[in-house]
């Protein structure tokens, strides 16, 4: 792939302003969200190659969240682009002001494996929105979905206008050796260090959704039965492998045992008492993610699950207490179906362990005090969070979606894709009839009027 070549004809379609129009671009949202129901089958099809992932479950986590991403786009479009009226200050009487929300120009879009369409197309209703063109480079982990989003896309759309790009890391760093008018990536805070050194080279700005340790508290005033089943959904939905899963859980050691029964309760009624045999639960993504996660079995008690099968790249859905001092598996993303539950005698230490690690993506506390939920709100910082749920909160396009600290910065979703794919110029209109000396030289005598 010559990306020089791809980014020179992006640019010149850019240049020729085909993408400014809302019309345009709605166009392209409504031939996205076409693409998206005429090929389901075939979408479904690749991410069970990939995942051995069921329908429902895909609908849910790729094509319905972009579907309602891409219906709520449409609808509010030409409220976002008009120019928006601001308030003028009296230094500057009489004038107008107001900002316009303009393209940033050729954009590239780096995703990850875990959520192969959502994750590639979901910025990219964002980019499209604003006007942007875009280079969408998915993850080489997941080969048969990318390679049909790849020719569909291309079926489907110019690729001056819109390309996928296939490739591994060798191919990123080509792209990222390119001058891009703004980088959206989602990945590992690794890669994101290095995606932000190559956007330095060029001063473009960058969006990082990054990873990282999810907390989720449960006190002992909790539902605790809707709490596991709640958080047993969220933590071994796609396996474990959703950025935003609950990564450990900090229970009240007071409840402990009995919310571990639930837990364990729940984990059976989804998928039976041998996982393995489920229609609904997928597998790892490769053998070397599989490894790392068989690693962290030895770092606890297994409480429930630890079996495993290398040649399915098969976990089950594991509990594990009792966990080693300094242990991986509480220092790591654990990315995979095994949930670490530490426990805790006061909250305060809770908010305690959660602030001596980097800033979490996601944070989930389940309690019915609101004193509780108040005081880790306010104490913890993180990306975005639930109370009394997890993982949900990303399906409400109305919240901004996006890290913190070493979990990233900025964030998408709904109008804020707009925002994030948008430079929104400042622009003050003067008139004429009026023309106030009080700031031409010479200044004497005019200190005292300030
Ligand atoms: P990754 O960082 O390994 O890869 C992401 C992308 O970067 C891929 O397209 C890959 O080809 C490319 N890449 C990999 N190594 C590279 C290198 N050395 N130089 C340049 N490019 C390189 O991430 P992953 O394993 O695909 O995904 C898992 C991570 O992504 C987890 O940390 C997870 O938390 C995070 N994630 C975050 C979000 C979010 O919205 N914040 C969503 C999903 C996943």
């Amino acid at each position: 792939m010559d990306t020089a070549r791809l980014l020179e004809k992006q640019r010149t379609y850019f240049r020729s302003g085909a993408t400014k129009s809302v019309e345009f671009r709605i166009h392209q949202l409504q031939t996205l969200k076409k693409l998206l129901s005429e090929h389901e089958d075939e979408l479904f099809e690749a991410v069970y190659a990939d995942f051995k992932k069921p329908e429902l479950e895909t609908y849910a986590t790729e094509l319905g969240i972009l579907h309602n991403e891409i219906s709520y786009t449409i609808r509010n479009l030409k409220n976002w682009a008009k120019p928006k009226r601001l308030k003028g200050t009296w230094i500057n009487f009489p004038s107008s002001n107001y900002t316009i929300a303009e393209p940033y120009g050729a954009v590239l879009v780096i995703a990850p494996w875990n959520y192969p369409i959502q994750l590639a197309l979901l910025p990219l209703v964002g980019a499209i929105a604003a006007g942007n063109t875009v280079v969408v480079k998915p993850s080489e982990l997941t080969p048969h979905t990318t390679s049909v989003l790849s020719r569909l896309m291309s079926k489907w759309f110019k690729e001056e206008f819109i390309a996928i790009v296939e490739g591994g890391v060798e191919t990123n760093q080509a792209l990222l050796s390119e001058d891009f008018d703004h980088i959206f990536f989602t990945g590992s805070s690794r890669v994101g260090k290095i995606v932000m050194e190559a956007a330095s080279k060029n001063l473009t700005p960058v969006t990082l959704e990054l990873g990282g340790k999810s907390p989720c508290i449960v006190d002992d005033t909790a539902d605790l039965e809707t709490a596991a089943k709640r958080i047993a959904w969220g933590k071994f939905l796609n396996a474990g492998q959703t950025c935003v899963a609950p990564d450990y859980i900090m229970v009240k050691a007071s409840v402990k045992d009995k919310f571990l029964e639930y837990l364990k309760e729940s984990i059976r009624s989804f998928y039976g008492v041998n996982a393995k045999l489920s229609p609904d639960y997928p597998r790892i993504v490769n053998e070397d993610h599989f490894g790392r996660l068989v690693s962290y079995l030895s770092d606890g008690e297994i409480y429930y699950g630890g079996k495993t099968d290398q040649e399915e790249c098969y976990i089950e859905p594991t509990i594990l207490t009792d966990i080693k001092e300094r242990a991986p598996v509480m220092e790591e993303e654990i990315f995979g179906p095994i949930v670490p539950i530490i426990t805790f005698n006061d909250i305060g230490e809770a908010i305690d362990l959660i602030n001596s690690k980097p800033k979490p993506l996601a944070l989930y506390v389940f309690t019915r005090e609101k004193e509780t939920e108040d005081r880790i709100v306010e104490k913890c910082s993180f990306g975005s969070g639930a109370v009394n749920d997890v993982v949900a909160h990303l399906g409400n396009h109305h919240l901004p979606f996006g890290g913190v600290g070493k979990s990233g910065m900025g964030a998408y979703h709904g109008k804020k894709s707009f925002d994030t794919f948008s430079h929104f110029k400042g622009i003050m209109k003067k008139p004429l009839w009026l023309d106030i000396p009080f700031r031409y030289a010479p200044y004497k005598g005019k200190l005292k009027w300030i």
